[in-house]
């Protein structure tokens, strides 16, 4: 999601100036920092980063700090660090012309509503299309600071997610990406006078668009996940065969610390319901160690999922009380070194996990859909389920889908041959 807010905002500057990106930071006239800050480690480096680009630029240049730190710590940004010139919040990004007019502006209001505003084009990647469908979240997880630097959520009408689409598809691109925070509890708030439209819905109407080949989506909730999506995920060829569910704790009663909605049992059943539908999609997912009160019981039954479901990708974290949120004020926070303890337990037996299905890949066929250039005569893409691709080739393989033989496995990629 940063990296599409990254992409507005150099599309609304550019309607104003034609910018140009640069790799040397002596050459900007611009520089902005667009922030993360779900855990607290970004939202520290935040700071030394502009000491450094405020020691190397060039004088005239102006520093700007988007996203959610700016969202969440505001004017105080400035106060801590004046050589910064403005600050942008992640939910005000079509404001960004007005803040580098304006000497230390300040634009934060997490209630600005967006939702309808017609974005400039820009993309980085032209083969390979982000496109947001709403705006902030409707959750109130016990952890996550998302809600606070973000804002309520908002649905973008679907006419226009259509649009951006279509734009997207003539320009090039066969896949899109749609983003949001819950993307399958989409239709719930529009700010407009929409019809009705669900999430299935809204993936039936993108299927539609002429020369799209492939949809991805990230993050579903496993709260929303019902048996209508779930359908409908197996049996839309058009929808990429990866999901991403994101658990955070495999004990049903973190889970109710947390707020998330569901138990230890539906989140296996829905898991269990994807594998039966669609055996061939992959599953990912997020989880937090060190949560608040966790037991070993409870590290246990997280552990217990692990090995129930397999997930093919893993997201894993040491829990970071923020700001704005309800467990940071829980009184029993757990220890730096049991939590780092299970994160290393977790991670190894994922490892194990992850080299089993990648070595069971050798000599599969994936249909790979290439998207980048890599150096030394290597092109990369992914294939349908979502693994990252490497084959020898030129850029007549970019934008193309084709049908490839794996002749090298490694935990995080494979490598092929593209078949006759
Ligand atoms: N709305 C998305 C979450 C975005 S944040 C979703 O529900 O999937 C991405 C991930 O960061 C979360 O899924 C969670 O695993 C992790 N995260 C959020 N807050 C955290 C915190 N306080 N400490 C550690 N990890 C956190």
């Amino acid at each position: 999601m940063n990296v599409r807010d990254s992409e507005h905002m150099i599309a609304e500057l550019n309607r104003e100036e034609p910018y140009t990106l640069t790799e040397e930071l002596r050459e900007a006239d611009l520089i902005i920092i667009n922030t993360c800050s779900v855990r607290e480690k970004p939202v520290s480096r935040l700071f030394s980063e502009i000491g450094i680009f405020n020691k190397h630029k060039k004088k005239s240049a102006k520093i700007g700090v988007a996203g959610c730190t700016a969202s969440h710590l505001g004017k105080e940004i400035i106060k801590r660090a004046p050589s910064v010139d403005f600050v942008l919040g992640a939910r005000n990004i079509s404001k960004i012309n007005e803040v580098v007019a304006k000497k230390h502006a300040v634009e934060i209001d997490i209630n600005y509503d967006d939702s309808s505003y017609a974005f400039g084009e820009y993309r980085t990647n032209p083969f390979k299309a982000m496109v947001n469908i709403s705006m902030g979240c409707d959750k109130s997880c016990t952890f996550c600071i998302v809600p606070a630097t973000r804002g309520d959520e908002v649905s973008i009408p679907s006419e226009l997610i259509v649009q951006e689409i279509q734009k997207s598809v003539d320009a090039g691109a066969k896949e899109v990406m749609l983003l949001g925070q819950n993307v399958n509890n989409y239709g719930k708030h529009f700010t407009s006078e929409e019809d009705a439209c669900n999430f299935t819905q809204l993936l039936q109407k993108i299927s539609k668009i002429d020369g799209l080949e492939r949809i991805r989506f990230t993050s579903p909730h496993p709260l929303h996940m019902d048996d209508e999506f779930l359908q409908e995920f197996a049996s839309n060829p058009k929808i990429c065969k990866q999901i991403h569910v994101p658990l955070q704790s495999g004990s049903s009663s973190l889970l109710k610390e947390m707020k998330r909605g569901y138990s230890k049992e539906w989140f296996l059943d829905r898991c269990a319901k994807i594998r039966n539908l669609c055996p061939e999609a992959t599953i990912s997912t997020d989880i937090i160690v060190g949560f608040p009160g966790e037991s070993d019981e409870d590290f246990e039954d997280t552990m217990d999922v692990l090995e129930q479901v397999r997930f093919e990708q893993l997201f894993s974290f040491k829990y970071s009380p923020r700001p704005h949120t309800k467990a940071a004020e829980f009184d029993n926070q757990i220890e730096k070194e049991v939590a780092s303890e299970r994160l290393t337990r977790l991670q190894s037996r994922h490892t194990e996990i992850l080299d089993d299905i990648m070595d069971a890949q050798m000599d599969k066929e994936h249909m790979v859909y290439f998207d980048e250039l890599k150096a030394e005569g290597r092109v990369s893409g992914r294939s349908d389920d979502g693994k990252l691709f490497f084959v020898h080739g030129s850029e007549e393989l970019l934008g193309k889908i084709v049908k490839v033989k794996v002749n090298k496995t490694s935990r995080g990629a494979l490598e092929g041959t593209v078949c006759a």
